[in-house]
């Protein structure tokens, strides 16, 4: 084993978050980082200190065929510790990967470093309203929560590449079809109106979409509104199941503030929140709370906010 410490992941920005998860991992010690890829190397991929591009499986597809190519890779050349991107395929790749190492695998951690014996870092439980410190011993495995690090701007470096020979997968992409996206792009607004069951009606959202564009944020909602009524796209919905969002204010309107949805908005800088019923959870976690019903209270704030241009 040396000091090297492997960042991978199928997606180009998670992957220059991976990266930046690896350098602070090697900070101070003499390891370095080296980004993985695998059949072909990738326009925006940051790689610290260069890249080992895999040869011989035809395309990074499927978890299985990268999990094996990653797992000869690393038979051959003893990295300290893999890190992939904790997306949905890099789940299961790391495990996978792990499986095949017999080493430890960490999930969805952050704030990672290494004493050099061990991989140390934090994950998320009971859903974020604990943090616990996890370590495993080197070699080890880890997905890195995704949006926990910033992604790496530049870093120029060489590649090497290195032939895994031919990775074959029973399952097999038959097409990709691009998701009809809104105009949403929750994990960068600087403000998010949030739309709970408290909305009665569909059309009721054009209200505080009014307001949020008012405020120049986005709208976002807990689940039962996109998973259960469709009334806005998965994309809006915020929480455990949904997206994560750090904005710097979030105004929950007729959200009652379970664990599953404050999971996903609890690192927002300013929160507050309108509700009829004063003892609504949501109120626990708002710096600011307005006991009131959202139509009444909705108009009236962009009366206010029009009165002052
Ligand atoms: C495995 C699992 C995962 C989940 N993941 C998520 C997730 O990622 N995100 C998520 O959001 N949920 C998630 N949920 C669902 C979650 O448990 C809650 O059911 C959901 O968050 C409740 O949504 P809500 O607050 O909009 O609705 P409700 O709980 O019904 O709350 C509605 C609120 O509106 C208030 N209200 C009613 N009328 C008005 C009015 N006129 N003016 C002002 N306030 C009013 C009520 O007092 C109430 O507090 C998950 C559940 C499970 C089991």
């Amino acid at each position: 084993m040396n000091h090297v410490v492997w960042a991978y992941s199928e997606n180009e920005g998670v992957s220059n978050e991976v990266a930046s998860a690896a350098t602070d991992i090697v900070k101070g010690s003499p390891g370095e980082v080296v980004v993985v890829e695998i059949a072909q190397p990738r326009a925006g991929i940051r790689a610290p200190g260069g890249r080992l591009l895999l040869k011989g499986p035809s395309s990074a597809d499927s978890p299985g065929v990268v999990a094996e190519a990653l797992y000869r890779a690393a038979k051959e050349l003893q990295p300290a510790a893999v890190l992939v991107g904790a997306t949905r395929n890099g789940r299961e790749t790391a495990s996978r990967l792990a499986a095949k190492l017999r080493v430890g695998c960490m999930s969805e951690i952050y704030n990672l470093s290494s004493d050099g014996q061990s991989l140390l870092g934090e994950r998320n439980v009971f859903a974020g309203k604990v943090v616990a410190k996890v370590t495993c011993a080197l070699p080890a495995v880890a997905t890195v929560k995704v949006g926990s690090y910033p992604r790496m701007e530049s870093a120029p470096g060489g590649t090497r590449e290195l032939d895994v020979g031919g990775v074959d997968s029973p399952i097999r992409v038959a097409s990709r079809e691009k998701k009809a996206v809104g105009a949403v792009d929750l994990k960068s607004a600087k403000v998010i109106v949030s739309a709970g069951r408290g909305v009665k009606k569909k059309e009721d959202l054009a209200m505080l979409e009014d307001l949020a564009r008012e405020m120049h944020g986005a709208l976002g909602c807990s689940r039962p509104l996109s998973s259960d009524l469709g009334w806005l796209p998965e994309e809006h919905h915020i929480g455990l199941t949904g997206v994560s969002v750090k904005p710097d204010l979030y105004l929950a309107v007729g959200i009652s503030g379970q664990l599953q949805h404050t999971a996903g908005m609890k690192d927002s800088k300013v929160v507050a929140s309108i509700n009829t019923d004063k003892d609504a959870p949501m109120f626990q976690a708002s710096d600011y709370g307005i006991v009131g019903d959202l139509y009444q209270v909705v108009p009236a704030l962009r009366r206010a906010l029009s009165a002052h241009g």
